[in-house]
């Protein structure tokens, strides 16, 4: 929504061959074995019956006892189209439940093993990659080293917690068909990604009943910009007794777009979250921080005549929006003050900026 991403090319994508393989083989195959996977799986996996192997054993003997082999075939190849499920109300969705609770339980371990398998050595042997760098790739080529859906937040990418950072837009505890497929997994922040917001909340539904399909927006589907603006509903006071009112604006290029916007905003809170996070907060501290800034830029004599020029450049230095999490938050908060704001509240603003430097 925030930014035009596109999903990278990562050597990771290959573990997609694992159930691509065995779905394209499974009808031909009356006998589980090494050849329902690609070639290199073998190799790497290490010849083992074990785990992930086991797991797809168990998976293959419940659909060929299902009765309803070509149907579960289907259903994993329709799973692949994410952009389709969230924009097109008709898309064919393929629940493994409606056939079995076994077969969607079968999936589920299957699936989540091969998730969890990301950053396997045997995995990492095969790709020459692991989560951590496909991460730093993702930022680095889109532009984007924030959340890119709220854009208020890091992405964790520290080495332990790389793989905890990786959504699947569908979540994989109800769509365990999607749960490695490269179209329905990308880096998200954990604000965005926990419960309540995200978790495994249903983003193709409008709730978690599925009562009714609704469109939602696919991450790699940009739309145009999004015009923001920050309304002033109360002036918060100067001795922050009075907290203040505020509401972001999100305004989009047409209707569609506009649907789209609001249920992002609502189902990740941002509206909220850029309020209750970081706005609210930096009220409460930009007077010293501003201060102290001023302290490194000019004399206290020039206080008055260049407090207003300076308050532009404080501004205008929070223009890394892509980059430094906080700071469209920090930069719409300060437009509105020099702007905008009553002339009580920013003389206010001033006069504890200047009680900080005194
Ligand atoms: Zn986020």
């Amino acid at each position: 929504m925030l930014f035009p991403i596109t999903q990278i090319n990562s050597n990771l994508r290959q573990i997609e061959e694992i159930p691509n393989t065995f779905f394209q083989k499974i009808q031909a195959n009356a006998v589980f074995g090494y050849d329902l996977f690609p070639d290199w799986f073998q190799e790497f996996y290490g010849n083992r019956t074990d785990g992930l192997y086991n797991k797809a054993n168990i998976l293959f003997d419940i659909i060929k006892n299902s009765g309803n082999e070509p149907r579960i075939v289907e259903g994993y190849i329709n799973s692949i189209n994410i952009e389709s499920h969230c924009l097109n109300l008709s898309s064919y969705l393929f629940y493994c439940e409606t056939i079995s609770q076994e077969l969607f339980e079968a999936a589920n371990d299957f699936f989540s093993h091969l998730f969890d398998s990301f950053d396997k050595k045997w995995v990492t042997d095969k790709t020459q990659t692991n989560v951590l760098k496909y991460i730093k790739e993702f930022k680095e080529q889109n532009k984007v080293f924030v959340c890119p859906i709220c854009g208020n937040e890091k992405i964790k990418s520290s080495q332990h917690e790389a793989r905890a950072a990786l959504d699947h837009w569908l979540c994989k505890a109800k769509y365990p068909f999607s749960a490695v497929n490269w179209n329905n997994l990308f880096p998200l922040g954990e604000g965005c990604n926990r419960p309540p917001v995200k978790g495994q909340n249903e983003v193709i539904w409008i709730d978690n009943n599925r009562l009714a399909r609704h469109s939602f927006f696919y991450p790699f589907n940009w739309l145009g910009e999004i015009e923001i603006s920050l309304e002033c509903i109360e002036e918060p006071s100067i001795d922050s007794l009075i907290k203040g009112s505020w509401k972001f604006n999100f305004l989009g290029i047409n209707d569609l777009h506009q649907n789209l916007i609001d249920k992002w905003d609502i189902f990740f809170g941002i509206n909220n979250r850029w309020i209750d996070e970081t706005l609210n907060e930096f009220i409460d501290t930009w007077t010293f921080t501003f201060a102290n800034y001023l302290t490194q830029e000019i004399n206290f004599e020039d206080f008055e005549v260049r407090y207003d020029e300076k308050l532009i450049s404080f501004r205008n230095a929070r223009n890394s929006f892509n980059v430094n999490p906080q700071n469209r938050v920090e930069w719409f908060f300060l437009n509105y003050l020099i702007n905008e704001a009553s002339a009580s509240f920013y003389n206010g603003s001033k006069q504890s900026v200047r009680e900080h430097l005194e």
